[in-house]
């Protein structure tokens, strides 16, 4: 049986920086672990508009569609400012999520106990928090028809549409039923059902799927502004949240900062399984390009290694090796090995982006 596959798009910016650490972690699994991916690699984003003048080749396109999963680095930077609309770096990070079909979007808030000093709230609230929240990516809001900027009764108006057919619910709330077994069995749906009709189907759906296939879930919901609250208030509450584009949008930046760096978040987007079962899958870092910081050997690797650790354990079964992975970040930070983003609190000398990704490969090491 052949290897399962992975194709690497490093991006621009610190994107090539972290991807380093994380081929270096990888070289370590497939040494130590006997873990052996099929890598390939592929251009995006400004990088690929350098070489081909698209962000995007249909080639890798085609290869992502491929594979068994993607991990992206970052894209963009000042240098492409200027360009076009069509042939912008993002451009090619959307075509991705669309052409896959990528509908789950998955971005966990963990606090590490080392740095529960970064948060923004009292250490307590923080302190060993684990949330995942569950975004639908692909349709909503952002998607939905009419949409534009139209005269009417002689002024403008701006028009988005809130759209979500019984089937798109679906398939999201599936995803995160099916996380939330994994995890602490526990949902939060979150909607404005109180003002919207679109709410109100997916209360019914999500309650639907929930009685009849879920029974064993512990179902909850909330309005979305409640929820932004809770969120800030007890965050810890919450095991798994699953919303819509807008609103998850908005609430897992909220949920992410309450645990510090931008450095530090990773995320999944997956998509329908394929023939050999495993979803479609895009695993990267939250953050983007870091054009300040490029270059420098400043950037923290941790977010994109983290998504590492979710490609393990949700397109590879390897959920033992995820939380090893998982381990050893947390344990470099407990000894005090830093990037210069988690400086504030510690203070001493930041360590650089290969130095983390060292520490990183010595604690799997010492993990054996
Ligand atoms: P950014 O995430 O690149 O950077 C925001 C701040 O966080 C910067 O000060 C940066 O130095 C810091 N930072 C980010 N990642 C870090 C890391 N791993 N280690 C240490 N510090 C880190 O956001 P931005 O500055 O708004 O955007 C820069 C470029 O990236 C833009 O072109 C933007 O469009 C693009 N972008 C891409 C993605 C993506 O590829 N998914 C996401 C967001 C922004």
């Amino acid at each position: 049986m052949s290897n399962p596959s992975i194709l690497i798009l490093a991006g621009d910016g610190i994107g090539p920086e972290v991807m380093d650490e994380v081929k270096k972690i990888m070289g370590w699994f497939d040494a130590k672990r006997g873990l052996k991916f099929d890598l390939s690699e592929g251009l995006v984003g400004g990088a690929a508009y350098d070489a081909h003048g698209t962000p995007l080749t249909d080639e890798t396109m085609a290869k992502a569609q491929e594979v068994d999963a993607v991990l992206l680095g970052a894209v963009g930077g000042p240098k492409y400012d200027d360009l076009d609309f069509s042939v912008k770096p993002e451009r090619g990070l959307l075509r991705l999520r669309k052409e896959m079909d990528l509908f789950a979007n998955l971005r966990p808030a963990q606090c590490f106990d080392a740095l529960a000093d970064f948060s923004s709230l009292k250490k307590e609230l923080v302190s060993g928090l684990d949330i995942m929240i569950v975004r639908e990516l692909t349709s909503g809001s952002y998607f939905g028809e009419p949409r534009g900027i139209f005269e009417e009764n002689g002024e403008r108006v701006g028009i988005n549409t809130q759209r979500y057919t019984e089937s798109e619910i679906d398939r999201v709330a599936r995803s995160a039923f099916e996380l939330a077994r994994k995890r602490d069995n526990r949902l939060c749906s979150v909607e404005k059902a109180n003002v919207m009709e679109s709410g109100i189907l997916w209360r019914e759906v999500v309650s639907k799927i929930g009685a009849e296939d879920y029974p064993d879930v512990e179902l909850s919901h909330m309005y979305a502004d409640n929820c932004a609250m809770q969120l800030v208030r007890t965050p810890k509450q919450f095991d798994v949240i699953v919303t819509d584009n807008l609103f998850g949008d908005i609430l897992s930046d909220c949920a992410a900062m309450l645990t510090g760096s931008l450095g530090m978040l990773p995320s999944a987007s997956l998509g329908v399984p394929m023939e050999n079962g495993r979803p479609k899958a895009m695993y990267e870092p939250v953050h983007g390009s870091a054009p300040d910081i490029s270059g420098q050997g400043l950037a923290n690797p941790s977010a994109c290694v983290l998504s590492f650790a979710m490609a393990l354990r949700y397109s590879f079964d390897q959920g033992a090796e995820a939380d090893r992975l998982e381990a050893a970040v947390e344990q470099v930070l407990a000894d005090g090995t830093r990037t210069a983003d988690l400086m504030q609190a510690a203070g001493g000398k930041p360590a650089s982006t290969s130095e983390m990704g060292d520490a990183i490969v010595k604690a799997l090491e010492a993990s054996l």
